[in-house]
């Protein structure tokens, strides 16, 4: 799904109110009755109301859903990625949206500017879209989830993210610097580097995988495991020859009922890939867990950033089901093969989903785009 942001200058005050109120009705409601946006809106007179609403499903941003005991609306992920923009152009965090440069398998990731004209990045999570791909047992299960509770976890995961780089910037791990997180986009540092996966020239493989191997145990030894410790989540600056860890919204504590087998993971990813790309095999075997040495606890720390050890769970509940699908289809379930073309489709909600999915044809653009104006009129 891509992010349009043509609309977006476009948009009332009036139509942000009508938006938000979708939004916050959504906490309650899987499908928003109109009165309800109406109420919620706090606007008088339903000739605005309807407009709000009518404008508002022209560009996306909501969704009719006719359900079996009334009408309503529904948030779509273009409605939230727009509140989470209006969020940050209202704190000055974002002035204008740039090119798409990644799309992971639950986040796009673009780069913007700030009012100075700097380049940052913004992360946009998405989680949920990668859930109908497998065998159809979990299909369906997945696929009973609502697309609130998606935006919901989406949200977490941007939270968890924000909270876990805050906290590994501050103590010095090689992170992008956090800028800014709302509702589920995060705004970081554009760290000028590639993903080690892509990167050619790499001087020194034992040098780099020895320091790679150091990172693991010093996260390890601050409480945490990264969980996804891979040549995709390390950008590597081809002159310095620099790690930059990136990608946190799995990190775990070393607590965590299986952190021994997210560990011994995570070393194993960078050995079959140094193995593979540079033939290179250290003579060292380590690191193990039991070269593990607690010596701080940014694991316990990180619980008063905002990111609760509730949320924590049951983000880390959804994200264990999506890794043991993926796990299951990695090993050719003899099921999967049917599926191919559910893939990737919307946010796990049947109903309207066409809406979202039917903007393919929009362009990314080009270049950067003000986004900034006519937007500042909603107060919260
Ligand atoms: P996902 O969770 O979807 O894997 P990532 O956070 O790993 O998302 O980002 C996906 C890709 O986007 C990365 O592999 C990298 O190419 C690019 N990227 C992400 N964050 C940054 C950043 N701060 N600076 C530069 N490139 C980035
Ligand atoms: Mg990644």
């Amino acid at each position: 799904m891509k992010l349009d942001t043509r609309a977006i200058r476009y948009l009332t005050g009036e139509d942000w109110r009508v938006l938000t109120a979708v939004e916050m009705g959504s906490k309650n409601h899987e499908v928003v009755p109109t009165p309800l946006i109406s109420q919620i809106s706090g606007l008088r007179g339903a000739s605005g109301v309807n407009r709000s609403i009518s404008n508002l499903a022209k560009v996306g941003l909501i969704a009719k859903v006719k359900n079996a005991k009334y009408d309503g609306y529904r948030l779509t992920y273009g409605g939230l990625d727009y509140l989470a923009l209006n969020a940050f152009i209202k704190r000055k965090s974002v002035y204008s949206i740039g090119n798409q440069v990644g799309v992971g398998k639950e986040s796009d990731i673009y780069v913007v500017a700030d009012e100075s004209g700097k380049q940052i990045i913004l992360k946009i999570h998405r989680l949920g879209r990668i859930s109908f791909r497998t065998v159809k047992a979990n299909r369906d299960y997945l696929r009973n989830r609502n697309s609130a509770s998606w935006m919901y976890m989406s949200r977490l995961a941007a939270m968890k993210e924000f909270a876990f780089m805050k906290i590994l910037k501050d103590n010095g791990f090689p992170v992008p610097t956090p800028l800014d997180q709302a509702r589920h986009c995060v705004l970081m540092e554009l760290i000028d580097s590639y993903p080690l996966r892509q990167v050619t020239s790499i001087a020194d493989p034992p040098k780099l995988y020895a320091d790679l191997m150091a990172l693991i145990l010093r996260f390890a030894s601050q409480g945490l495991i990264h969980g996804d410790f891979n040549e995709f989540n390390i950008l590597v600056n081809e002159e310095t020859q620099q790690p930059v860890v990136i990608d946190f919204p799995q990190m775990v504590s070393i607590d965590h009922a299986n952190a021994k087998e997210y560990f011994d993971r995570d070393v194993q990813c960078i050995k079959t890939f140094f193995e593979r790309k540079f033939k290179f095999v250290s003579d060292d075997e380590g690191p193990t867990w039991s070269d593990v040495k607690r010596v701080g606890k940014l694991d316990i720390e990180v619980e008063a950033s905002g990111f609760s050890k509730k949320q924590a769970k049951e983000l880390d509940k959804y994200l264990q089901q999506i890794t043991q699908l993926d796990e299951r289809e990695g090993e050719g379930d003899e099921a999967s093969g049917d599926t191919d073309d559910e893939e990737e489709e919307g946010d796990g909600q049947e109903s309207g989903d066409e809406d979202e999915d039917g903007d393919e044809e929009h362009e990314v653009k080009d270049g950067h785009s003000d986004i900034s104006k006519n937007n500042h009129e909603m107060k919260n």
